[in-house]
């Protein structure tokens, strides 16, 4: 691939995706600035410190099933990635196929961090049209998600991601119920789509505690998107204490998260775009964060930028 000594390209989030662009950019010699709209890294692959806890309420764990992915995981993170050696199941209890469930030991957003380890990065700082960047950069890269992405390159989106609520719950006492044996429930369809014990991500979660992460189907997610995050955990408490066989009241502490644009149901077939502008991120082939790193990495590695 051509070098790209003296061109200066603007990227728009620091997502995975976001993320591998400007690694790959960089090596091929341009002047990469990375700009985040949150002050932190790692976009929808998102931890939080929560009470005494690091919880992911986003990405649960990731694969790292691509050599050229693992290898960047590995190089940047190191003996911080963690395996999850307990399965998750379906909703009859049969444990699902398993190709290696990663986590990083500090918070999967950890991961983000460590592999833009070295980059520029702007954070806080949100990009509100990406034709103004043309005044400072030949180039703008965005992997903000394909409706957002459209809205700053001035196009009509035309294309649907799927919502997801999330809740986290937690109570005083270890490992009630069936979580000692399963690390998650996979139940794609149900209206709790997803339980995950957190107990079983090393050191995340202080002792004398159990934390359970909870992500409800599109359905349900839909039609309560409205409602305000604190109301959340009143909605699926009880699914959850049924689900783990949790004693009723248990809970302790909950938060809620809206995930408005959460994943895609189909890869995106990105149209024509403005001059100079790009697109990068998981709606290009599914909403994975090795997939989402994956789109990047491909995209830096082949692409000239000289038409
Ligand atoms: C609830 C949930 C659970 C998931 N579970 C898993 C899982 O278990 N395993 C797995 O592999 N994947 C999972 N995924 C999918 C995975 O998290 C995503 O596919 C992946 O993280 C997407 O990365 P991305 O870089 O394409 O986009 P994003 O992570 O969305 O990154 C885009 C970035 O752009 C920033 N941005 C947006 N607009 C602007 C702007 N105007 N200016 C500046 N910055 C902006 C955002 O803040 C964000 O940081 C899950 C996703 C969700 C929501």
């Amino acid at each position: 691939m051509n070098d790209l000594s003296g061109k200066r390209i603007a990227i728009i989030g620091a997502g995975l995706s976001g993320i591998a662009v400007a690694r790959g950019l960089t090596q091929r010699g341009a002047a990469v600035t990375l700009m985040e709209k949150s002050r932190g890294f790692g976009g929808r692959c998102a931890s939080k410190r929560w009470e005494v806890h690091v919880i992911d309420h986003g990405a649960q764990y990731f694969t790292m099933r691509d050599e050229r992915f693992r290898e960047a995981a590995v190089a940047a993170c190191g003996d911080a990635l963690v395996q999850l050696n307990k399965p998750v199941r379906d909703e009859n209890g049969h444990e699902l196929p398993d190709s290696g469930r990663w986590i990083h030991r500090d918070g999967n957003s950890r991961l983000a961090r460590d592999l833009a380890k070295g980059l520029e990065v702007r954070t806080e700082c949100q990009i509100k049209d990406a034709h103004s960047l043309l005044a400072e950069f030949d180039q703008v890269v965005s992997s903000a998600p394909w409706p957002q992405t459209a809205k700053l390159f001035g196009i009509e989106p035309v294309f649907d991601y799927l919502p997801c609520l999330a809740v986290v719950l937690a109570y005083h006492g270890e490992w009630i119920g069936r979580s000692r044996e399963t690390y998650a429930f996979s139940m794609p369809g149900k209206a709790l789509a997803w339980a995950a014990c957190e107990n079983h991500k090393p050191g995340r979660i202080a002792p004398g505690f159990t934390v359970l992460v909870a992500h409800l189907g599109e359905a349900f997610s839909r039609e309560h998107l409205e409602k305000m995050p604190a109301e959340y955990p009143a909605l699926v408490r009880s699914m959850v204490e049924e689900h783990w066989e949790i004693p009723a009241d248990a809970f302790a502490s909950a938060f809620g998260h809206r995930w408005r644009l959460a994943r895609v149901a189909s890869p995106l077939t990105v149209p024509t775009l403005p001059a100079r502008m790009h697109f990068v991120g998981d709606a290009m082939r599914r909403s994975r964060v090795e997939d989402a790193w994956l789109t990047g990495h491909l995209f830096a590695q082949t692409t000239s930028f000289e038409s």
